[in-house]
């Protein structure tokens, strides 16, 4: 079996910026993290044996500093955090930022901002938080559900598909032929890289292996594109959940990871996947004798 490593794949420069800042930060002070800085629970396990300590709400900060994660927070919620006397840490993704400043131009600008996202995402929660009217969609199903406007402006949550954002964009022009459509590309390039590169990588292999947590968003797209251009595809947090049985008769086996997962993690998998393919050589050779 060969093994094929994603020519884009794993941690992206704004999740490594943002660990080492919760890093920097817990080894000089107690800090409080503003839900998970990333979506990779190895990680999260490393920070709070540093001394951080993620919090789901504000209101269970107990430290002076409060870390807003590379998700990005709206004006709004920063605002709410120094109102209750606490230093703001901001670890947000310049590229997250990007897309807060574009959204706010399209409200700013008259259109009625459209998200593609999850939106309980705390991405798209921070995204949102400081306009006074907008909507998320993620489905044609949503789409059907928008209220009539006379300008739409479209954006999207940073990890999502680009392909999916223009196929959205495209049935709201459909559905109101009157109003105006304005697409804004807010997915950000680590993302794109990502995704073609998987794409590539899942119409060449037999079996693709996707690693990252298994509530990162973007592991889950990832996944869901190599399942377009690949049957066998098997997305895992480690190299433990491995089964030898996924790579029977495989010739080449695709390797790629989620913009949270640690290279560590991804060496492991590696590892253990070229055990597994040292384990059929042997085999193959005993049976030829
Ligand atoms: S996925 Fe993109 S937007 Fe999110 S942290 Fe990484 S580089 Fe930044």
């Amino acid at each position: 079996m060969k093994i094929l490593r994603a020519t884009h794949l794993g941690m992206c420069f704004g999740v490594r910026d943002a660990i080492d800042l919760a890093r920097q930060t817990a080894a000089e002070k107690p800090l409080s993290i503003l839900g998970d800085l990333v979506h990779n629970e190895s990680v999260i396990q490393d920070l709070e044996q540093r001394g951080a300590r993620v919090v789901r709400q504000l209101e269970e900060a107990r430290t002076s500093a409060v870390m807003i994660t590379a998700h990005g927070a709206s004006d709004r919620q920063i605002a709410r955090v120094h109102a209750r006397g606490h230093e703001v840490i901001e670890a947000t993704c310049p590229l997250v930022k990007h897309a807060h400043q574009a959204v706010l131009r399209l409200a700013c600008e008259g259109w009625h901002p459209v998200i593609v996202g999850q939106r309980n995402h705390i991405e798209v929660r921070g995204l949102t938080g400081d306009l006074d009217a907008f909507d998320v969609i993620l489905s044609p199903e949503d789409v059907q559900a928008l209220p009539s406007r006379p300008r739409y402006g479209v954006a999207a949550q940073t990890t999502q598909p680009l392909a999916r954002v223009h196929y959205l964009a495209s049935l709201v022009r459909q559905r109101f032929p009157e109003s105006e459509v304005k697409v804004v590309d807010t997915v950000c390039q680590p993302t794109k890289q990502r995704q073609s590169a998987a794409m590539e990588l899942a119409a060449g292999s037999d079996v693709v292996i996707v690693v990252g947590g298994a509530n990162s968003n973007n592991t889950r797209e990832l996944a869901a594109t190599c399942r377009r251009f690949c049957a066998r595809v098997w997305q895992v947090q480690s190299a433990a959940e491995i089964c030898a049985s996924w790579f029977e008769g495989v010739r080449i086996c695709g390797l790629t990871a989620g913009t949270s997962t640690p290279d560590d993690i991804i060496d492991a998998v590696e590892v253990r996947l070229r055990e597994l393919a040292e384990v059929e050589l042997v085999e193959m050779v005993a049976v030829g004798r």
